[in-house]
């Protein structure tokens, strides 16, 4: 039926696909009751645990209650849960507007960076994801992803501070030099914004060099742009080390975006900025039928409520920490486990054929993902060439689940 009737875009990965129909915490089970730890959350979107309580009790209550209206009215929801959003942002980043999708929230994102500085140039990165609608689309920074569509005006893909590829290692000053040379070859010298993963999800939780933030953000700001710190995947205590992922390099940006997890699930996403920049919007009329909806903000407030009453984010810290010990642990043993990166619950593994060369180890990779899948572990895969694999779990993970995805992941490299 999914051949028959739905788009043939829809792609899934595997040989033998795998069907989920039911969810529980960090687990998923199959239409026949099979069992999966899940390490992928699908895509980082379940936050907290599949059907949390705490979540499920609040949708209910809110659904039984009133669905949908709109904006136009007043609703306790929406106003709190922009308060409750906000408190734990830093600076200056007091407002929120609520929309449905990171793709939405990042078209907003640049729209208002724009409006505000009066000026039209953007920097990405390249190996950088920020949505696929076709303002998105422009930013991206990997040809898989891209259709020959017309995109990116005025923007610009800076080299990417990958700390295993790039040129200069994990110093992120040498890589921030090349937005100076854009910023002086490609743009009027005047940029509306630099936007930013603070670890690239898609690109295979790659992690952005050391000290590459702050050089930027100077720069940027000088030549009067904005930053926008996309935190739709390393947002809400997943790195462990900070509740938003670029507090892990110390800067404070001027927008921030924020989707997938901030739901744990239910359709719910934000453009978070100061009062000054979304004042820019009140120039005109702007709408979102869905955006700050009454069932996705009951959701929205529970999963903050749920990361603090559980501490989460030293959950990921804890849980985190022991991942990436084991996985190097592993690396060890497995002569193709070129690279193991990440912070926190948010960890990226490359396979390589040498690991001088580099040469992704593609197939392979495709051959473990699909095994693990048998053993009863769900893996996210990825990166520009399709050989990382992305660990991204719910946040409830224990140190037994990162046990059991070490055994599996070891049987299955000890079969290539
Ligand atoms: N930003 C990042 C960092 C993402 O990973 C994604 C989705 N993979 C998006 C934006 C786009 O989100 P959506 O699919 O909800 O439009």
């Amino acid at each position: 039926m999914r051949k028959q009737y739905l788009s043939p875009a829809l792609f899934h990965h595997f040989k033998d696909p795998v069907m989920i129909v039911d969810g529980s915490m960090q687990y998923l089970f199959d239409e026949k009751g099979r069992r999966y730890l899940d390490a992928f959350a699908g895509i980082v979107t379940v936050s907290v645990g599949h059907c949390h309580p705490e979540v499920n009790r609040a949708v209910i209550e809110q659904t039984q209650r009133l669905q949908h209206t709109t904006t136009i009215y007043l609703h306790n929801q929406v106003a709190e849960y922009a308060k409750e959003l906000t408190d734990r942002m830093p600076g200056n980043l007091k407002v929120a507007y609520f929309v449905n999708s990171g793709s939405e929230a990042n078209d907003m994102a640049m729209m208002m960076a724009r409006l505000y500085t009066h000026n039209h140039d953007i920097i990405t990165l390249r190996n950088a994801y920020h949505g696929l609608s076709e303002a998105t689309m422009g930013l991206l920074g990997q040809h898989t992803w891209k259709c020959a569509v017309p995109q990116g005006a005025g923007v610009h893909h800076a080299l990417n501070p990958n700390p295993y590829r790039g040129a200069w290692g994990n110093d992120g000053r040498r890589y921030a030099a090349d937005v100076a040379d854009l910023i002086q070859s490609a743009t009027p010298g005047k940029v509306a914004a630099f936007i930013h993963e603070t670890i690239q999800g898609v690109g295979g939780a790659v992690p952005l060099a050391d000290g590459y933030l702050p050089a930027v953000y100077k720069m940027v700001r000088e030549a009067g742009g904005v930053c926008i710190a996309d935190e739709v995947q390393t947002g809400f205590g997943r790195t462990g080390s900070a509740y938003w992922g670029f507090e892990n390099q110390g800067v404070v940006p001027d927008i921030v975006t924020l989707a997938k997890g901030i739901g744990n699930g239910l359709p719910l996403a934000a453009v978070v900025t100061t009062p000054e920049i979304a004042a820019v919007l009140a120039a005109r009329l702007h709408f979102n039928t869905y955006g700050g909806n009454p069932v996705s903000c009951a959701a929205g407030r529970a999963v903050l409520r749920v990361i603090d009453q559980e501490g989460l984010q030293a959950n990921c810290a804890a849980v985190g920490g022991h991942l990436v010990e084991e996985l190097r642990r592993l690396q060890g043993k497995h002569d193709i486990i070129g690279d193991v990166r990440g912070r926190g619950l948010m960890v990226g593994i490359e396979l390589v054929k040498d690991r001088t060369s580099k040469e992704p180890a593609v197939a392979e990779v495709a051959q473990v993902f699909e095994r693990c899948k048998d053993l009863g572990v769900l893996l996210g895969k990825g990166g520009l060439h399709g050989n990382a694999f992305r660990i991204k779990p719910p946040m409830c993970w224990t140190t037994a689940d990162v046990d059991f995805l070490v055994a599996v992941l070891d049987q299955a490299l000890s079969e290539l």
